[in-house]
């Protein structure tokens, strides 16, 4: 059987569906056994980066981390994922240490953490040497700068100890300065480091955009009309989208194909290598086209639907112009999109605290996507990177959105929702806030409710672009339970009270009636 690649375990053992900016580059160079040096920013994800590798390759992993509490966490979060960890530390009780000892006896350890005062003890090298040692991963590497103020003394002997036991070492620091890092060389590497990883996570010549949908497919060929002749990709949420929008692209005379994990392997072998060959080419695709696709110059990249995660959304639009070329991007939102993503994500089989951490990776995208102010520094600082100012280069940039205090909007809603038992979707709840006496209104006597009639200041549509703002700031949620019926989440509960407020994006809502409705 062959081994599981690197992004198999990316789902199945950490449960992540795309590798984060940079991610994918440097557990490749690690797993591959380069002596590596990674500068990303905080919450980036470097654990995942030698985590990975680890598991990728014969034998133990040493972690050499500077804080006891945060490699107990991590052992404990990846025991729980199954795999065979654990921690030589000051923390530890004896029976601990023991069953570590006896782990590594037995060669069944696959990443050992160690806290720097166990290098001290000469005996160290000699017991990891016995124990088939494979490669050393050292977090938070600027501890080794004696003119910094994290300096570990200890630190200083792990260049010994990676020449004692001549295996490849990796480094992990979000530290970037040149000073830092070239102490990291010297004292780790003898001034000799294979590869330097140095990510920023911004991309600056990808203009970013999002709209609302309300006619998709217009939406999508008029922004490829703007781009005829330009290669791009159009992700769409399902295949037989991927094959229907294609069609309409070709017939409004792009050269334009489909793309999904449902066909023959030579099908997608063959689109795959026109995309590389031919110039101005449209992809129409799901996410399984881009693993293997690398061609510099993709001009544009489109989402038709919603993609599910901020991470993901962030490597789909990556792959345009990475020539550093100008390059666009558009993404579409609807309500139908959050409701099958939180479907999706619920009805799953991985365990709760997990569907409840992917809940909040969509909820970074619905902000993403609803954001009052520089999408790109929205964006960045979700990746940890502070921005001071905005970019100029985002669709919020070029026009700044107009704001208004949506709380009385969104009380409103609310309490539609509460009056009528959390049994209903946007629709009907729409007709009872315009006090519309239809006959699933009549039926159900919500006619006589006190917010009946009591939201005519806005039109139908403005209304819906009211509940996807809450959708999106994760105010309501759709039941699955209940075929998608609103419930109120605890975030809301403050605003109903009348405990907070909340600003919402006028453009949204008054686009929504302006704008003329072609039906897709
Ligand atoms: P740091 O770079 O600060 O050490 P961590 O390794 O602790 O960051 O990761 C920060 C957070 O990002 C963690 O909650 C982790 O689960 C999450 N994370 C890491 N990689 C991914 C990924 N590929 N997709 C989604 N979440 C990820
Ligand atoms: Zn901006």
């Amino acid at each position: 059987m062959a081994a599981p690649s690197p992004s198999d375990l990316l789902s199945s053992v950490f449960g992540f569906g795309a590798f984060r900016p940079g991610q994918a580059e440097i557990v490749e160079a690690v797993t591959s056994g380069e002596n590596t040096l990674a500068i990303m920013p905080t919450g980036g994800g470097k654990s995942l980066c030698f985590q990975l590798p680890a598991l990728c390759r014969e034998g133990v992993t040493i972690v050499i981390s500077p804080l006891i509490a945060l490699m107990r966490d991590q052992v404990r979060g990846l025991r729980e994922a199954g795999v065979a960890a654990g921690a030589l530390t000051s923390g530890n009780t004896p029976e601990e240490t023991d069953a570590v000892f006896e782990a590594l006896d037995r060669g069944e350890l696959k990443l050992l953490y160690m806290a720097p005062e166990r290098l001290a003890s000469g005996a160290a090298a000699n017991m990891l040497r016995r124990a088939g040692v494979s490669m050393i991963a050292v977090d938070e590497a600027h501890c080794v700068s004696q003119w910094g103020h994290d300096f570990r003394p200890d630190y200083l002997r792990i260049g010994e100890l990676r020449r004692a036991l001549d295996v490849p070492l990796a480094a992990f620091t979000a530290t970037a300065d040149e000073e830092t890092r070239g102490e990291i060389v010297t004292r780790l590497f003898d001034g000799q480091v294979a590869r330097v990883f140095l990510h920023g996570f911004d991309r600056p010549n990808i203009h970013l955009a999002f709209e609302a949908k309300n006619s998709p497919r217009n939406q999508i060929l008029n922004f490829a009309a703007a781009r005829k002749g330009r290669s791009g990709i159009v992700y769409c949420g399902t295949r037989a989208k991927t094959e229907s929008l294609a069609r309409a692209l070709a017939e409004a005379g792009h050269l334009a194909c489909h793309y999904h994990g449902g066909m023959e392997p030579d099908a997608r072998r063959a689109v795959e290598h026109r995309f590389q060959t031919e110039d101005g080419l449209i992809v129409v695709a799901t996410v399984a086209f881009g693993m293997g696709v690398d061609k510099p110059d993709i001009r544009w990249v489109a989402h038709a639907d919603l993609p599910k995660s901020i991470e993901a959304y962030y490597q789909e639009i990556g792959r345009a112009g990475r020539d550093g070329a100008p390059a666009e991007t558009l993404t579409l939102f609807g309500p139908d999109d959050i409701r099958l993503r939180r479907a999706q994500i619920d009805e799953g089989l991985a365990p709760q605290e997990r569907k409840a951490a992917d809940h909040g990776r969509l909820n970074a995208l619905l902000g993403l996507a609803e954001a009052l102010g520089c999408r790109r520094q929205a964006l960045l600082a979700y990746f940890g990177e502070e921005r001071a100012d905005p970019c100029g280069h985002c669709d919020l940039c070029d026009r700044p959105p107009e704001l208004f205090d949506g709380t009385t909007a969104v009380r409103k809603a609310l309490s539609a929702i509460l009056r009528t038992g959390e049994y209903f979707g946007s629709g009907h709840l729409i007709d009872i806030l315009l006090g519309n006496a239809t006959e699933k209104v009549r039926e159900r006597g919500h006619d006589g409710l006190p917010t009946f009639g009591v939201g005519t200041e806005y039109d139908k549509r403005q209304w819906q672009a009211v509940f996807r703002q809450m959708m999106g700031h994760d105010l309501v949620r759709p039941d699955p339970e209940r075929h998608g019926a609103l419930r109120m989440t605890d975030p809301a509960r403050p605003i109903l009270r009348g405990e907070a407020s909340i600003t919402l994006r006028k453009d949204s809502v008054q686009r929504a009636k302006d704008r003329p409705v072609v039906k897709a």
